[in-house]
């Protein structure tokens, strides 16, 4: 059971149900870095422990904060699909990418941007990170080169996504990256912390109010599906990202955006909690 970190000093591996950070003797400044220096996640998860320090004091980053690409998925769950009016059958998955620039760790303050502060809505989304180089890989096998899991809030922009903003055409790359559009974290989750893989308990809350619930065995295109199909458009190299997509309950269809102040949490059992406030 390996829960691993990226913190200000370094690599980490929670110990004691997540309240001490045991800090590895590892030759890279972050998981990610590790990761893309070719390191597995098995000699990660199992590196010499430097020092303990209370997790109150560790000061988290994100698992990854510079993948060199994080593809995210639309219209992943039936009912957020339903929910935002998607009619078409569900068929192949629907793909864009996200900046690596957008990333944040739990705690971060996500930011309104400038040229479109109005719309800006939450997405809880389990989040797939690879551990080695993958190209066209069948469904069967993409477990194998995945290095775990953690948990991202793909924050959008509606009005850029609509294209309700003047002077903006719509633009769902640009509507989610704006700088903090993605936080990420607490932990990355190796797989072996879960009995199954494919069925994961996803909530999120605004303010304390649960606004989504639902299990990723309710994806409409589940992990190994995703990992595959992707392989087949770009190599997924060490440390890429894959937001899975969001369920049922974003803001938007209510009318309720992100305001300063407000609280989104983020839970996926197994892996922790992604709190981020708006600033
Ligand atoms: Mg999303």
């Amino acid at each position: 059971m390996t829960r691993l970190v990226s913190t200000v000093k370094g690599i980490g591996r929670l110990e004691d149900d997540g309240e001490v950070v045991a800090l590895l003797h590892l030759d890279a400044a972050d998981l990610g870095a590790a990761l893309q220096a070719g390191l597995d996640i098995a000699s990660i998860s199992t590196a010499e422990v430097r020092e303990r320090v209370p997790a109150a004091q560790a000061q988290l980053i994100a698992p990854i904060p510079r993948p060199s690409k994080i593809w995210a998925v639309g219209f992943a769950y039936a009912d957020h699909r339903y929910e935002v009016g998607y009619t078409g059958a569900a068929q192949e998955p629907v793909i864009f990418l996200k900046a690596p620039s957008s990333v944040i760790g739990t705690g971060g303050r996500i930011r309104f941007p400038k040229a479109a502060p109005d719309e800006v809505d939450y997405e809880g989304e389990l989040a797939v990170v690879i551990g080695r180089r993958a190209t066209d890989v069948s469904a069967t096998d993409a477990y194998s080169f995945v290095a775990g899991f953690t948990i991202c809030n793909d924050v959008s922009a509606r009005d850029v996504q609509k294209g309700r903003v003047p002077g903006r055409a719509a633009d769902v790359t640009a509507a989610k990256s704006f700088d903090t559009f993605t936080p990420m974290g607490p932990a990355l989750a190796t797989l072996d912390e879960f009995d199954d893989p494919d069925d994961l308990h996803l909530r999120t809350w605004v303010d304390g109010e649960l606004r989504q619930d639902a299990r990723t065995s309710q994806l409409i295109h589940p992990v190994p599906a995703l990992v595959s199909y992707l392989s087949r458009q770009t190599t997924l190299e060490p440390g890429d990202v894959i937001a899975t997509g969001t369920p049922s309950g974003v803001g938007h269809k209510r009318g309720q955006f992100l305001r300063s102040g407000v609280e989104v949490r983020i839970e996926i059992e197994n892996i922790g909690a992604l709190v981020n406030t708006c600033a």
